[in-house]
Formats: structure tokens, sequence, C-alpha cells
């Protein structure tokens, strides 16, 4: 019988593989992600787009570095060949070694892969680097209220929590929406060590202090077996936009008594 040639080896070297072609995406959309914070670019799509050009030449550039390393590998010893530079301004070249490898197989250790597998395999890393780049740079900025007046972000937050959780979250919303900020008091401080629990987040233009933003959170909170704490949050509320009375209103919950469930 053939014995197959997957071992555990191979396999751990697949993985952290695909481990490190994740983080080269990530790695690209968070730069991209921090120069448009520092450039103050808002739209979400400019900067997802951004991630999308930057992760198709990042890509590019890692095909480049490992047909450079692939020329130099069997080039003959102390004759000139091409560098990674020349290799990157050669996709023609590029495509070639590109095609050749697939056509007389990849080797991954012990394991030889080649043909449509491999153009596969290559397919899935590119789709997961320009994927992840474009992603992680479209969503920081997304995440992150920008108040145009003064043309800064509000990075700066502040929790009031914990107060009981919503049970209908979707009219509650609702409610918020037309303007009934009322149910917000009706949102009853719990006990400082309850797991789950509503969460509010106030965002204010540090600058002009007229730009206020409130986003609404269900937390639960479970201690794993190591006796870490782990959160678990989803948005009711995200980024709404309110009036100073709105954070007056939360901010005097904050000072509310916490609620006991069956006193009077
Ligand atoms: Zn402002």
């Amino acid at each position: 019988m053939k014995q197959s040639k997957l071992n555990v080896g191979t396999v751990v070297f697949i993985y952290i593989n695909f481990l490190a072609t994740i983080g080269y995406g990530i790695g690209i959309g968070f730069l991209i992600a921090v120069c448009a914070r520092i450039g103050k670019l808002r739209s979400t799509l400019l900067s997802g787009l951004a991630g999308i050009i930057f992760g198709v030449f990042a890509l590019y550039a890692s095909w480049a570095a490992w047909a450079g390393a692939l020329i130099s590998r069997y080039a003959e010893k102390g004759t000139p060949h091409a560098g990674f530079l020349d290799v990157l301004v050669s996709p023609d070249v590029i495509a070639r070694i590109g095609e050749a490898v697939g056509q007389e197989g990849y080797e991954i250790r012990s394991l030889t892969i080649k043909g449509l597998v491999l153009f596969g395999f290559w397919a899935i890393e590119a789709i997961i680097i320009v994927g992840a780049s474009a992603y992680l740079a479209g969503s920081v900025i997304k995440d992150m209220p920008f108040c145009e007046r003064c043309h800064l972000w509000l990075d700066d937050k502040e929790s009031v929590s914990k107060f009981q959780p919503i049970q209908d979250e979707r009219d509650f919303r609702y409610q918020l929406e037309l303007g009934n900020y009322s149910i917000l008091s009706q949102l009853k401080k719990l006990d400082p060590l309850s797991s789950t629990f509503t969460e509010f987040e106030l965002r204010q233009c540090k600058k002009c202090s007229e730009l206020r933003v409130l986003s609404l959170k269900s937390v639960m909170v479970s201690t794993d077996k190591d006796g870490k704490e782990q959160r678990t949050e989803k948005a009711i509320v995200d980024k709404l936009l309110v009036n100073a009375e709105v954070f007056n209103l939360i901010k005097e919950l904050r000072s509310q008594m916490p609620f006991r469930p069956g006193a009077a």
C-alpha cells in the first residue's frame, strides 16, 4: 500500500504558512488604516479600495520575491543573474516561472503539489491576502466617527455600564431612532458583578464638544477554564448622533444605585 506523504510536520508547515499569509494581509491592511487615519481619510470605500490595490501589489511583490529566490537558487554560482528589482519589473518572467513550477510541481517539504491544485492554493492565498488587507483597511475607518468641523477623529470614548439587558433590541433601536430617548432611563443599573448587561459608549469631539455619538452594546462576560475573562459584544445601536441632553441623561444614569431584583 502506498504510504501517504502528508505527515504531521507537513501539516504544521502548511498551517504556519497559512497563518503567515493571513498575517501578511492583515499587516498591509493595518498599515493602510494607519495612513488613512493620519491622512484623515473618512471614506470606507476609498480605504477599502486602497486595501485592494496595495494588497494586490503586496501579493505581486511576494511573487516577485519568490521568483527572484528561485532564480538565484538555480543560477550558477558566480554568474550574474536577475535580482529582486529586475524580477519586480518583469511580470512576464514571474508568470513563466509560475507556469513552469505549476507543471513541474511545487515541493512543500515531502509533499509535491502541482497543476490545478497548486493554482488553487495560490488563488486562495491571493484571496486571503487581498481580502484581509481590504477588509482591515476599510473596517478600521468605519468604526471611527469624525468631526468635520474640527477635522478630528472622535477617538476617546467613555463607557457607562452595567445596565439591564435589552429584551427587544429592534424595538429599542427603533425608539431611539425616533428620538424617544426616555426609554434609556428605563434601563436599570445592575450590580457591578453582573455578567450580562447593556453598556453605553459615549464619544464627543474634544475640540468643539458639539458632535456627540452614542453607541449601545449588549455585553456578555464569561470566564474560561484558565480563569481568564472573555468579553463578547454585540452592537445594538452603532454611533447614533445625539444631543447634549441625551449625554447628560446617560451620565445621570451612571450615578444611579444598582438595581436589586426583589427589593421593593
Ligand atoms: Zn468638533
